[in-house]
Formats: C-alpha cells, sequence, structure tokens
C-alpha cells in the first residue's frame, strides 16, 4: 500500500513524542509539588495560580433543608435542588437538569450570558410548583463557576481570565456573583447568591460529606482542574489574612501548570497556537476533554496528508475540533470485529472506505494520546500528594515531625468530570499510573472515588454547611 510506511513513521514518532515511563512521571510529580509551593509563597509566583477559595470547613454530613446549584461547566450547565435530612444518608437530589450551554453564548455579552442563566433557573423554579418553597424564604443558590476566579470571599470573586474557548472579554475583572444575582433580581427572582465556588471544590465537599478522608478533588471534563486542602500557614502569600482557621481549600488552577518534563509535540504546539488561548493552559491542552480530539485530529490530518492511505483529503478533517473526544473514546472503545463504529466516524469526518488496517492504526493514535493524558493526570494527582505528604515520601513541606511523615495516613481523591466518567480508557490509564507511582504499598491508602455531579452537589451542600 502506498506510503504505508510513512504513516507507521509518523505513529512511532508519536508514540514517541509522548512516551511517559515512570521516571518521566516522577518529573512531573515533583515540578507539580514545587511549582504548588512557589505558587503559594507569592502572587505570580508560578503558572499555578493556587487561589484562595475562603472555604475553611466543609460539609459535615448533619446539614440541613433544601439548597439549590447552578453550574456553569465548559461544555455543560446544570441546575439542581438538593434537600438535606440531616445525616448522611439524608441526601436527596430531587431535581437535576442538565443543558449543553448554547454556543453562541460563550462569545455574547455578560448580560446576555446572565439573562440566560436567570430564565433557565426561573423555569427551573417554575415547575416546582409551590410544595418545595415556603413562603416568603429567600432560596439559596450555590454558583458553581467553572473558570479561574479571584475571590475576596466565599461569596464573591472577579474573573481573572476566560478558558475552554470562552471569550467575552469585558466580564474579565468583574465579580461573577454580583452578575447573577443582578440578573436574579432583575427577573424578580427570590434567589440569593449564597456561594461562589469552582466545580473542584464541589466535588472536594460532596467527597467530604460521604468520606472526612476526602483532601483532594479533581475534575476532568472540558477542562481539568483540582483543589484541595491546605494549611493555612503553608499558604504564605496571605499571611495574616487566614488567621481564623487551620485550613483553607486552594483552587490550584492547575490546567496552567508547565514544566519541561512535559512531553510535548508538535500537534500540541501547534493545536496550542490556534487556540483562543495560546500559551495558556497547557497542562488542560494535554489532559483534558476539549483537546484529546483535536490531538488525534491533527495525527489523523498529518497521516492523510502525507500519505494516500486515507483517500482523497477531507476538508472536514482539516477543520479544529471537528473530532470530539466523545468520538475518540468510541473509537478506541470499538469492539466490534470489523470496527464499525471507527468506520462511521471516520465517515462522518468525511474519510470513508478506509481499510480495516488503517482503522486499527487510528485506534492506535486514539490509545496513544489518551495514555499520555492518562498518566499525565495521575502524576499530577501524585504532585498533589506529595505536597501535602500524603505520597510516602513526607512531602516537601518543612516542619513535619518523623512520626508524621512515616505514618500513611488514608487519603480520598474525589473525581469528577465527563472524561473521567464516560471514558473508561482514560480512567483505567489514570489509575494505573498512579499505582505505578506511588508503588503497590502506599496506593492501598490512596483512594479515588467517582463523584457523579459532584460539583453541584457538593455546592449546594456547603451553602448548607453556612447556614448551620
Ligand atoms: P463540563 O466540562 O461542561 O462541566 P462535563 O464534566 O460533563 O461537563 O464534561 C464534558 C466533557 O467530557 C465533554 O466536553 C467531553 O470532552 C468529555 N466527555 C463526555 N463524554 C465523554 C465520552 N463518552 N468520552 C470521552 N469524553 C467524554
Amino acid at each position: 500500500r502506498r506510503k504505508w510506511r510513512t504513516v507507521v513513521e509518523i505513529l512511532k514518532e508519536l508514540e514517541e513524542g509522548c512516551d511517559t515511563p515512570v521516571g518521566r512521571l516522577r518529573q512531573v510529580v515533583d515540578a507539580m509539588a514545587v511549582e504548588m509551593h512557589a505558587g503559594l509563597a507569592s502572587e505570580g509566583g508560578s503558572k499555578l495560580k493556587m487561589l484562595l477559595t475562603f472555604v475553611h470547613e466543609l460539609p459535615k454530613g448533619t446539614e440541613k433543608g433544601t439548597y439549590y446549584a447552578l453550574h456553569l461547566g465548559g461544555t455543560y450547565f446544570r441546575i439542581l435542588r438538593v434537600h438535606l435530612g440531616g445525616e448522611r444518608s439524608y441526601l436527596d437530589v430531587q431535581d437535576v437538569e442538565r443543558h449543553p450551554i448554547p454556543s453562541h453564548l460563550m462569545n455574547s455579552t455578560s448580560e446576555v450570558l446572565f439573562n440566560f442563566l436567570a430564565f433557565s433557573l426561573e423555569r427551573f423554579i417554575e415547575k416546582e410548583g409551590n410544595g418545595s418553597n415556603s413562603q416568603g424564604v429567600k432560596r439559596e443558590l450555590a454558583f458553581t463557576f467553572s473558570f479561574p476566579v479571584k475571590h475576596s470571599s466565599i461569596s464573591s470573586g472577579v474573573l481573572i481570565k476566560w478558558t475552554k474557548g470562552f471569550e467575552i472579554s469585558e466580564m474579565v475583572g468583574k465579580d461573577i456573583a454580583e452578575c447573577l444575582q443582578v440578573a436574579l433580581n432583575r427577573r424578580g427572582l427570590d434567589m440569593h447568591v449564597a456561594v461562589l465556588v469552582n466545580d473542584t471544590v464541589g466535588v472536594l465537599s460532596l467527597g467530604y460529606y460521604h468520606d472526612p478522608d476526602t483532601v483532594v478533588a479533581v475534575v476532568f471534563g472540558t477542562g481539568s482542574n483540582a483543589c484541595y486542602l491546605e494549611r493555612t500557614d503553608a499558604i504564605i502569600k496571605s499571611q495574616g489574612l487566614l488567621t481564623t482557621s487551620g485550613s483553607m481549600v486552594v483552587n490550584m488552577e492547575w490546567g496552567n501548570f508547565w514544566s519541561s518534563h512535559l512531553p510535548r509535540t508538535s500537534y500540541d504546539i501547534d493545536l496550542d497556537a490556534e487556540s483562543s488561548n495560546p500559551n495558556d493552559m497547557g497542562f488542560e491542552k494535554m489532559i483534558s476533554g476539549m483537546y484529546l480530539g483535536d490531538i488525534v485530529r491533527r495525527v489523523i490530518l498529518r497521516m492523510s496528508q502525507e500519505s494516500d492511505i486515507f483517500g482523497p483529503s477531507s476538508s472536514l478533517l482539516s477543520e479544529p475540533y471537528a473530532l470530539r473526544t466523545n468520538s475518540v473514546s468510541a473509537m478506541h472503545e470499538d469492539d466490534t470485529p470489523e470496527l464499525q463504529e471507527v468506520a462511521r466516524i471516520l465517515k462522518d469526518l468525511g474519510v470513508s472506505e478506509v481499510p480495516l488496517k488503517v482503522r486499527k492504526l487510528v485506534v492506535k493514535v486514539c490509545d496513544v494520546v489518551t495514555r499520555r493524558a492518562g498518566r499525565l493526570a495521575a502524576a499530577g494527582i501524585a504532585g498533589i500528594l506529595k505536597k501535602i505528604g500524603r505520597d510516602g515520601s513526607g512531602g516537601i513541606t518543612s516542619g513535619r515531625s518523623r512520626s508524621e511523615i512515616q505514618m500513611q495516613k488514608r487519603t480520598v481523591v474525589a473525581v469528577e468530570g465527563g472524561l473521567y466518567m464516560n471514558y473508561t480508557m482514560f480512567r483505567e490509564y489514570m489509575e494505573e499510573a498512579l499505582v505505578e507511582i506511588l508503588g503497590e504499598e502506599v496506593s492501598q491508602y490512596v483512594v479515588v472515588k467517582a463523584m457523579e455531579d459532584g460539583s453541584s452537589i457538593g455546592s449546594a451542600l456547603l451553602v448548607a454547611s453556612l447556614q448551620s
């Protein structure tokens, strides 16, 4: 077959470029822990912003009442209502709505965006009838907002920058909670924005509610981010400000992590250069749902340009983001003998009639890209564990006693997001690499727990914990 060898060369080069032996992962682990330290030491000290959340305490399980959450993610927005009966087992998620964010909103104006959100909340409440809320009592709402925010309190903060393809520039620097509250008031809605939380903080809250050993939360959805519980005395950049309690949840904004140890290919470089936020969110662009599909597309595009094994050139294949990560997982996990799912998806991209051998090659490309993502994600998590001394090494924070170092505590990492929840191979690669990095013994103490809808449910729990 013509130029089959060229394509095999491209694959080989990709495999080498994406290689993540455990030694390299350990370098990423170390870099993550070092950057965390630097980001906590001074403002602007690292690409990791290590943002204060003003969340000092997480829900205990004894909260009561009815609360609402609105979550603006990268691809979806969700609205839900939870009822809490005062014990963990009485957590009742009564109503959940999940819709794609209309794409025109992503580069509209803040007024259009927040009017839309307020309108959606209004419809949600209308469906309730009168049963759920006694007259005269304001509905308490958590606003889960999956973008970087500089907080001034648990219920206020300004947008630092957009990510994940959003581009409403006049919103940068505005108070996000206030924008929503104003839009709610304008519609005459009896709702109070009680907290503004990052989605990772919601996931941590739900994790902690169920299991107080939960100290880290990670999201792998359209984007990727992590938060964890830090000792306030380790947040050096804010000493004095944080004297009230022993700890605070820190939103790492780890999507922006960068290290020269990350295995970067020409596809990553091009993807970044052509994105709406070049030179930004380098880690996110290698590990999250918005981008994996496009990395795979770029590899296939190059293969199709340098050989004729994909038939006549397809203009769709040159279209950025034409291949979604959902399709990557569908191809990767295609277990039909003829790889019919792969054939169907390629056909949708304008590439039809590819022989089985080529379909197998495409599956391999998906595997290489997703394996790298899963393994780097694991290195990120291990980096956090290292920072807080839960990786078996004692961490890099000084001042811990020897006994503390040697005694390994059970540590739960709460995880959420469409990529993690739905893409089995990503999840497996991640979990396998985590054991590889930590070693069998320490891994026994590290539990990774899926928290479905944790970002919204957990934020509602946080509101509840503030009321009680
Ligand atoms: P958001 O990021 O908007 O908060 P989610 O956490 O649900 O929403 O993540 C949605 C993203 O997860 C999608 O954009 C996609 O990248 C990824 N995803 C969802 N389903 C799958 C799937 N079956 N396979 C791979 N990735 C998926």
